[in-house]
């Protein structure tokens, strides 16, 4: 777009500023990209979106620390090259931007214990971890309204198993403004209808940990491999049972990278019995294969430029930076540190 012709502030009217985090897992299978980047990517042109790989978050969890560098800077790059443009958008390194521990700590002093021991995500996790929970992961959701309230975030893009932690950010930013004085909009959702994949046996979410997934990575010979063993339908036995799409994950794969005529073409050949399982699949390999080999593309070239990626991790920082600090100077003085 040239200058001539750039929409102004004035005539775009007011964006919303949009906040959400991914997981630096090293991995983003197509579930993190359907549900989530793909998504935010939709909204880079008519919101103010700050988007951020959430290393601080990831070490609530036994890990190994050079792993996690190496997490961090690909899935970073694997973000870039999936469609969060830097350009574009705020990207960057939760780490790189400290005012959020202060920010956080300030906000420790407004969440409530009870409300932290009701968070779901917090028993499922403990009880995986055993004798190994720390107070980080039990504090997580603290962590989490600091992200949100330091990019000042008026809508968070959230899926089911995240509601409950946006509503306790709801909750410390009421506690917060009835404290100290009116400082913060409440961050609302931002519901979407993306399609939600299961993993590989249609059990459980498509995770790294469960080995369930298809990398965004995955060359058309893997997708296959791991679609063709894939669970679906239980009820078609027989190419010649009729079976239900609705309930078939292959099928809603279908409804995230196939085109109409095809996800037509499967739901009532799926019914009738005129395909099998194995034409479905074929079929929807083939539109995943197609949207994949881009982003591949794209991050090999990026992975290759490694001052490059650097550059623009630091660029994103600096961005984030300039806007915390000047929400912190502000919760300073409300709160008295100033
Ligand atoms: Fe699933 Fe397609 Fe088989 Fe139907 S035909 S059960 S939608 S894979």
């Amino acid at each position: 777009m040239t200058a001539s012709n750039a929409v102004t502030p004035k005539e775009r009217g007011h964006r919303k500023t949009v906040f959400s985090g991914i997981q630096p897992s090293g991995i983003v299978h197509i579930g993190n990209y359907v549900g989530a980047i793909r998504n935010w990517a939709g909204m880079l042109d008519d919101h103010d979106c700050t988007f951020c790989v959430v290393d601080l978050h990831a070490m609530t969890v036994p890990y190994e620390p050079h792993e996690m560098r190496q997490r961090i800077v690909d899935t970073f790059t694997l973000n870039m090259a999936a469609g969060l443009d830097p350009e574009r958008c705020c990207l960057f390194v939760q780490s790189h931007v400290s005012e959020v521990a202060e920010l956080c700590w300030i906000l420790m002093t407004c969440a409530s214990m009870g409300d932290l021991s009701r968070m779901t995500q917090f028993k499922d996790k403990s009880d995986k971890l055993k004798g190994q929970v720390s107070a980080g992961l039990f504090t997580y959701p603290v962590l989490m309204a600091a992200d949100i309230l330091l990019y000042r975030a008026e809508v968070v893009p959230v899926g089911e198993d995240q509601t409950q932690h946006l509503e306790f950010a709801r909750e410390v930013t009421r506690r917060f403004n009835s404290t100290f004085g009116e400082t913060f909009a409440e961050p609302g959702p931002l519901f979407s209808d993306v399609p939600r994949l299961m993993g590989l046996q249609n059990k459980d979410k498509m995770s790294k940990s469960l080995n369930n997934y298809i990398s965004l990575l995955d060359e058309p010979e893997q997708i296959w491999a791991k679609l063709k063993t894939a669970a679906t339908d239980p009820a078609r036995v027989r190419r010649r049972d009729p079976g239900t799409p609705e309930i078939c994950n292959i099928f809603t794969m279908h409804k995230a990278f196939s085109p109409p005529e095809d996800i037509e073409w499967s739901a009532q050949g799926c019914r009738s019995a005129e395909i099998g399982c194995i034409d479905c699949k074929r079929c929807v390999t083939d539109n995943m294969a197609a949207e994949l080999a881009p982003i591949s593309e794209e991050y090999h070239e990026l992975a290759a430029a490694p001052d490059r990626v650097r550059q623009l991790m630091e660029r994103g920082a600096e961005t984030a930076r300039a806007r915390a600090r000047r929400t912190l100077d502000e919760v300073r003085q409300r709160v008295g540190l100033r």
